[in-house]
């Protein structure tokens, strides 16, 4: 059994095989605990609330024996050898230079988690897991593998998990290269599979868990929804519809202090003092060490566009410039212009505030937008009060900047959330289905009206399809 899930695995591992910017990618897992009984030894009981990884370097070398998955005794399953079997890993030969480059990389991609990451073992009754560095995969009778772990098929968390990174498969000043495999291999001892694309298209290659070699760079858990798979877009299968790394590992993990330094963003244009017009363009230089995920332009106070950050490139992302467009219905008055630039963690810098002018000052509140203050020639909007499910009357007054309605029922601030993900919408909210955002929005549980006289007020009845459709039918968005 253990045999044909290793010839899977290598044959998937073999496929590619492509150069790429940090050497030849042979990396790949092992589907473990498919059958837990081929591994010839029970399955271990797993603890739950792991804050301690343990990165062994293996110095003077590991002994590792052929049997299950545990730290605790250096054992592992995946050799086609008999149980018991001893096999002996070089210490990583990189030197110190770069095992604390590599550590310092490791540090900085689980900061955002509650968790210690260090190359001291464990102290006595500390639960942990570990990565070995260290090695080759001849080492222990592999061969097509940069790192393996196991990976629980319903994607739970595992404790005293042992993974392995084949480091000596790399060349020293691949940093990034064994950052990046060391990052996965661990993370899936905590339930993470592999991501394969973002849900708007982008490549998970700046995301540890992808496969994928179409960009450089440090990699980190990124905060965004990604489909799974290795080599194509597929179901992330017991781990739920779709895979967030970042928010899947804080779950688990608890919110730790990132390392990462905010964002550098500046205005290059236009000047303090300048007159703008309709569709006249703010521009910004910005650059993040996880990358821009978005710079948004805010007009006295409101946030009035946002634009993506670049695509990264064979470096990681890239400084660059971005123009943010002025709406067309941005109302005319004096205006302060503020620029954020925000990683996809939420890191977020703002440029100096400027003051511009667009047409004439405003007078009056006439002719500004709806729901908007003229004070000082500025038209403004109030700072959103409006909490998801208040009822609204304009965008601007919920704190999400949604305020919709269903079927014909009042407007109420309403938040994004993905269909099958737990927990996208608050307590006492549901996910409902809408066409035109490609996912779905919050709305208070006892305000559906399922349109079939089956509902109680309470939960939708998510077991009709039937019922879902209706549903999906008459909610209309009225704002954005
Ligand atoms: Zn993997």
């Amino acid at each position: 059994m253990i045999r044909a899930t290793l010839g899977i695995a290598l044959a998937l591992a073999i496929v590619p095989a492509v150069a790429t910017a940090e050497g030849i990618e042979f990396h790949t897992d092992l589907p473990g605990e498919q059958s837990p009984a081929s591994f010839e030894a029970k399955p271990q009981p797993h603890v739950l609330g792991i804050k301690y990884l343990y990165i062994n370097r293996c110095a003077g070398g590991c002994v590792i024996t052929k049997g299950t998955d545990d730290a605790r005794t250096h054992s592992t399953a995946a050799p086609d050898d008999p149980g018991g079997t001893k096999y002996n890993l070089s210490e990583f030969a990189h030197g110190d230079e770069s095992w604390n480059e590599v550590m310092q990389c490791l540090r900085e991609v689980y900061s955002p988690y509650d968790i210690i990451v260090t190359d001291q073992p464990p102290p006595a009754g500390v639960p942990y897991n570990e990565g070995i560095a260290a090695g080759t995969q001849r080492e222990l009778n592999l061969s097509g593998l940069l790192g393996y772990a196991y990976n629980n098929q319903d994607c739970s968390p595992r404790s005293y998990a042992l993974s392995f990174t084949f480091a000596n498969e790399f060349s020293p000043q691949s940093i990034n290269g064994m950052c990046r495999v060391v990052a996965q291999e661990t993370a899936h001892s905590f339930g993470l599979t592999h991501s394969f694309e973002f849900t708007d298209g982008r490549s998970a290659c700046n995301d540890p868990m992808s496969y994928r070699t179409d960009c450089g760079g440090r990699r980190f858990f990124r905060n965004d929804f990604a489909r799974c798979g290795e080599y194509e877009a597929a179901s992330c299968g017991g781990c739920g519809g779709l895979q967030n790394t970042h928010q899947k590992l804080l779950n688990i993990l608890g919110p730790g202090t990132p390392l990462t330094a905010k964002p550098d963003v500046t205005l290059t244009s236009p000047q303090n003092g300048a007159t703008v017009v309709n569709g006249s363009f703010v521009g910004a230089q910005a650059f993040s060490e996880r990358g821009i995920f978005a710079i948004e332009l805010w007009l006295n106070g409101y946030k009035w566009n946002t634009v993506k950050g670049a695509s990264w490139g064979s470096n990681g992302q890239a400084i660059a410039t971005y123009q943010v467009q002025l709406p067309a219905d941005v109302p005319d008055g004096v205006i302060d212009i503020v620029v954020k630039a925000k990683d996809d963690i939420e890191l977020t810098t703002e440029t100096p505030v400027i003051t511009v002018t667009k047409g004439s000052p405003c007078a009056s509140a006439d002719t500004c937008a709806a729901g908007q203050r003229c004070e000082a020639g500025k038209c403004f909007w109030d700072a959103p009060v409006g909490e998801v499910g208040d009822v609204c009357t304009f965008e601007q007054f919920c704190k999400t900047g949604v305020c919709t309605a269903v079927d014909s029922g009042e407007q109420r601030c309403s938040v994004g959330c993905v269909q099958g993900i737990a927990d996208s919408c608050p307590m006492g909210f549901t996910c409902l289905e809408t066409a035109d955002v490609g996912g779905g929005l919050c709305w208070p549980s006892d305000d559906i009206d399922t349109g079939c006289g089956c509902s109680s007020g309470g939960e939708l009845p998510v077991t009709s399809l039937f019922g879902l459709g209706l549903v999906a039918l008459l909610f209309r968005r009225r704002r954005r």
